[in-house]
Order: C-alpha cells, then sequence, then structure tokens
C-alpha cells in the first residue's frame, strides 16, 4: 500500500512530456538523471521544497538532438517561484558592476549595431538582470527597455539605468505591440519551458526585418565537459539540470529549428563569447580567461560550433515577413 500511496503522490506533483519542445519528435531517450534540492526555499516557500530529494531525467529527442525534462513540477507558478530569490541589496550592486560578462555583451552590441545602424534604434532585454547590458547598449545608441522577472534586480536595473524595466515575463509584454527594432535573449532561453513559444512571443514585439540574439549553453558540449570533469574529479557530480535551472539543452540544429519556428530566417549560430572573470588575483585569473579566449577562437573556426568546443551558442537571427503576427 505504501508504494502505492507514494507513487500516486509523485504523479501529482509531476505531469510527464512527451514531445520534444522544438519539433514535436515522440522519441525521447533518457540519458541524465538529476535530483531536486529545494532545501534553501524551506521557510519562504514549503510547497517547492516539498521537492527536495525528487528526481527527474534528462531526455534527448532523436529527430532535433534537443534535450529536455521527461516531466515537469505541477505545482502552479513554479519557474516563478524558483527565481524569487531574495537577493541582498549589495549582491545586486555586484553583479551589475561585475564586468564578467562584458566582453559577450559587446560582442552581442557589435553585430546588432552591423544589423541595425540607423537612429533611433530600440532595444528589448529579456531577463535584464541587474541591467548591465542595458547600460551597454545605451552608451552605444539604442532607446532600451528591460523584461525582468524578478522584482529586486527588476527595480534595481531601473533605477540604475533609468530605463523601464517591465517587472513581467516576456508573454505579457507581447501584447504591447511591434517597437523594437533588436531584442536581446542572453542566458535566458534554457531556463524556460517551450521555448519556441516564449520566442514567438518576444517575436511579436519586434518590428518586421528586426533582430534577435539569443545566448544559450550548447546542451551537447555541456554534457561533454561534465563528463570529462566528472572523470578527472571523481568527486564531482555531473551539472546538468539540476533543480531545473536548465531545462532547455540545445545544439546548433535544435537552436536554429526553434527560431525558425517562431517565425525567424536567416539564422546564424555560431560559438558564443566567453566569460570573462575579472575579479580576484590578476596573476590566477589571465591564464584562465587567455584559456577561455583560446577555445572560443578555435570553436569559432569553421565547423567549429560542432565540435564540443563550443561550449554556448550565439545566435542571430532576422524576423521574417512571413510570420504571423
Ligand atoms: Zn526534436
Amino acid at each position: 500500500m505504501m508504494s502505492v500511496a507514494s507513487r500516486v503522490d509523485v504523479d501529482t506533483m509531476f505531469q510527464p512530456v512527451s514531445q520534444c519542445w522544438i519539433c514535436g519528435g515522440t522519441v525521447l531517450t533518457p540519458f541524465h538523471e538529476y535530483r531536486f534540492d529545494y532545501h534553501e526555499y524551506a521557510k519562504q516557500d514549503p510547497e517547492l521544497d516539498a521537492y527536495t530529494g525528487r528526481t527527474g531525467r534528462l531526455v534527448r529527442c532523436r529527430a532535433c538532438g534537443f534535450a529536455q525534462p521527461d516531466a515537469l513540477p505541477t505545482l502552479p507558478r513554479f519557474f516563478e517561484r524558483m527565481y524569487d530569490q531574495r537577493w541582498s541589496a549589495d549582491w545586486i550592486v555586484r553583479e551589475f558592476e561585475s564586468g564578467d560578462k562584458d566582453f559577450i555583451f559587446q560582442a552581442i552590441l557589435r553585430e546588432l549595431d552591423r544589423r541595425v545602424p540607423g537612429r533611433p534604434r530600440r532595444l528589448l532585454d529579456i531577463g535584464a538582470h541587474a541591467g548591465r547590458f542595458l547600460h551597454l547598449a545605451r552608451k552605444e545608441g539604442w532607446d532600451v527597455e528591460g523584461v525582468e522577472l524578478n522584482p529586486r534586480t527588476a527595480a534595481y536595473a531601473a533605477s540604475r539605468t533609468g530605463a523601464t524595466v517591465h517587472q513581467a515575463n516576456a508573454h505579457t509584454l507581447a501584447g504591447a505591440g511591434a517597437r523594437f527594432h533588436a531584442i536581446a535573449l542572453t542566458d535566458v532561453l534554457e531556463h524556460v519551458p517551450d521555448p519556441v513559444a516564449l520566442v514567438a512571443s518576444a517575436a511579436r514585439t519586434l518590428v518586421v526585418g528586426g533582430s534577435i540574439a539569443v545566448k544559450v549553453p550548447c546542451g551537447r558540449s555541456q554534457w561533454h565537459k561534465e563528463r570529462l570533469l566528472a572523470r578527472l574529479v571523481p568527486s564531482r557530480e555531473i551539472s546538468l539540470a539540476g533543480n531545473l535551472v536548465h531545462v532547455n539543452h540545445f545544439t546548433p540544429r535544435s537552436l536554429t529549428l526553434a527560431l525558425e519556428r517562431a517565425g525567424f530566417a536567416k539564422v546564424d549560430v555560431g560559438a558564443a563569447a566567453p566569460e570573462l572573470p575579472c575579479g580576484g588575483s590578476a596573476v590566477r585569473r589571465a591564464p584562465s580567461n587567455l584559456f577561455r579566449l583560446g577555445v572560443y577562437a578555435v570553436a569559432r573556426l569553421p565547423g567549429g560550433v560542432r565540435t564540443p568546443l563550443a561550449l554556448n551558442l550565439q545566435a542571430y537571427a532576422t524576423l521574417s515577413l512571413g510570420n504571423v503576427r
């Protein structure tokens, strides 16, 4: 009787996902098991913490190579509750002032500048976090707005940059109509179930012919990297989907398909620029950052995006006239 009861319990906590979110494929092969640990939310959100100790599996679609969870939690607003981190004011300031991602942000701004040279030009940053990218984009002559789910970082980004930062999700903003010439989703799309729906909503804020920039981890390369590290450091656990922080695991092909399904054309996917940490000792930092730049340089060679050296993917695409709006 006990085992039946606990199975019913698990079944009500999860809803199976039986089709690939990108291509609709139904041949999904499990390849990795992960464990939930939300004990940090024990006081703030006991219902979320009830998932601690549960496990889930990542499955890979045979048709397009995309990987996703085989089931999603049924708890209402699960992901919003998970991202309701009560970060300290000091931490948010450090996130804004850290230049760790500036090399990535500058690469994106250079490409968007090439695509949208005219003025005035309007840019929407989806997942604006503490507002660093908004700040840099404004210096490059963009009129900027942001979307950020977390109330604390959204408020900070708005006050620090003076930009409008909508404390909402991109679906909410889609109703406001098409007015941006470019949108950026940097380290965002891997976090949201059903990513094509999110990109399609984002597309509704974009003028026809406008550009999108999407950066995500490359699921397959991260899997190779994690397995290599686990072999080198036996105590290290493979970390791919812990706590469902990353729900989407893209390949170059499945990222292209996701953008096309959302109405984009001329999709270009390459290796993304690496994060270059600025803090700590310069002596320790320099070799590590040089290594990152070396891997990036090789991953940018022809065909490099399909090798495990492309740890992150950077896609650009143009909203096509054929998009059903
Ligand atoms: Zn698929």
